[in-house]
């Protein structure tokens, strides 16, 4: 049975689809059987998997519309040894189809229960918002993985995701916690982001991931090639830190 884990963070550009893309090759690499969904409109983790939006005949759109199983909808990536449910434009439509389906929360998880033999885990990359959208990958996942920049807001920006994920524990999915915060696009020399870091680990405990993932270019490089850094440059220091962060999840699974 597949344990799903959402990527979220309402904030734009904190490296949720760097962590989602990444973490999704990590794990394939150390032997998981991995599905990544794209919840986000833009579709940048499948583009960043090496699947064009522009050519998708079925994707995350669809299944949410239930014109098409996850089985149907899913396809291999190129390289990176994981399936993609891809995500277009089309997707933003959704946001507001949805709104008068029977169970508009609920689609993901219902689709997504199809598949629970087929994968380990499912990764769920969603969109800088708190929507319809992100309400369905909160729904449908075991846990939150929470990516995060060490700047002097970040704590502050925390406390609406910890609000959403607190209600739709209460309300929708009394499965849902936040499985850790991980530290992404740190850099060590920069004493501001130690001391926020130290101050999430203070207040958070042991939510903190262990692994940390440094500012690497090759991270960002990589998307441009259609592949996860992990695959497009392993040695890089951020691909090894996300086959890393992939060891860990994997260690705490079992303890969820
Ligand atoms: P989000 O999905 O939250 O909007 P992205 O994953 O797209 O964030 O990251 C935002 C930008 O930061 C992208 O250009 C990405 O390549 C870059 N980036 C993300 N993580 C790193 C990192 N560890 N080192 C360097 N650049 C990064
Ligand atoms: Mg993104």
């Amino acid at each position: 049975m597949s344990k799903i884990f959402c990527i979220a963070n309402q904030k734009g550009g904190v490296g949720k689809t760097t962590t989602t893309v990444n973490l999704a090759a990590g794990l394939a690499q150390v032997g998981q059987r991995v599905l990544m969904v794209d919840l986000d409109p833009q579709g940048n983790a499948t583009m960043g998997s090496g699947v064009d939006k522009r050519g998708l005949t079925l994707s995350v759109y669809d299944v949410l519309l239930e014109s098409s199983s996850v089985r149907e909808a899913a396809q291999r990536a190129p390289a990176g040894g994981y399936d993609v449910l891809g995500a277009n434009r089309e997707l933003a439509g959704a946001e507001v189809e949805l709104v008068a389906l029977a169970q508009r929360e609920r689609r993901l998880k219902a689709a997504l229960a199809q598949v629970a033999p087929d994968y380990d885990f499912v990764l769920i990359d969603c969109p800088p918002s708190l929507g319809l959208l992100t309400l369905n990958g909160l729904c449908a996942a075991h846990g939150v993985i929470v990516p995060m920049q060490c700047e002097y807001f970040a704590l502050e920006g925390l406390s609406d995701l910890v609000n959403t994920i607190k209600q739709v524990h209460a309300k929708l999915n009394p499965d849902l916690q936040i499985i850790g915060l991980l530290r992404v696009m740190f850099d060590p020399r920069i004493t501001l982001q130690q001391q926020v870091s130290e101050q999430l680990k203070g207040h958070f405990g042991d939510k903190v991931f262990d692994t940390v993932i440094p500012r690497n270019v090759r991270l960002a490089e990589a998307p441009s090639y259609g592949q996860p850094g992990v695959v497009f440059d392993p040695a890089a220091k951020g691909s090894q830190a996300f086959v890393e962060f992939a060891r860990e999840m994997v260690a705490r699974v079992p303890r969820l």
